[in-house]
């Protein structure tokens, strides 16, 4: 007794949840804080989406609405979807096998991915 059991209490799924927007809005901050411009957008629009792939609508709106406005919009007007000169990414990650796809991956450069489901970095085929 004693300890602050609170947070068992929700089920598993909730709390990882919990967990996983506090962990997001933590980076944000870092992001923003550390004026990381040029991928703070791509960043959010990238959490936001995982989050509502996740079932987790709620807290990217919740997201949505605490830094939408201090994060700028996503460079050429829209989310990353093709870049010249990207190297070839292999079909799935090799470290835990998720699919990769080329506008889910966060790109880190021309030739590196993060892999979204296991966080690896992914070196693409050239
Ligand atoms: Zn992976």
């Amino acid at each position: 007794m004693g300890r602050n059991d609170s947070r068992w209490g929700a089920p598993l799924n909730q709390a990882l949840m919990g967990e996983l927007a506090k962990a997001n809005r933590l980076a944000l901050n870092l992001f923003i804080q550390y004026q990381v411009v040029e991928r703070t957008p791509r960043f959010f629009a990238n959490i936001t989406r995982k989050m509502r792939n996740q079932g987790m609508a709620p807290a990217a709106e919740a997201l949505q609405k605490e830094f939408g406005d201090r994060v700028g919009p996503l460079p050429a007007g829209g989310p990353p979807a093709r870049q010249p000169q990207r190297g070839h990414l292999p079909p799935a990650c090799p470290q835990c096998g998720a699919p990769l796809r080329s506008d889910e991956v966060e790109w880190i450069d021309a030739r590196s991915v993060e892999c979204v489901y296991c966080g690896s970095v992914v070196r693409t085929e050239a």
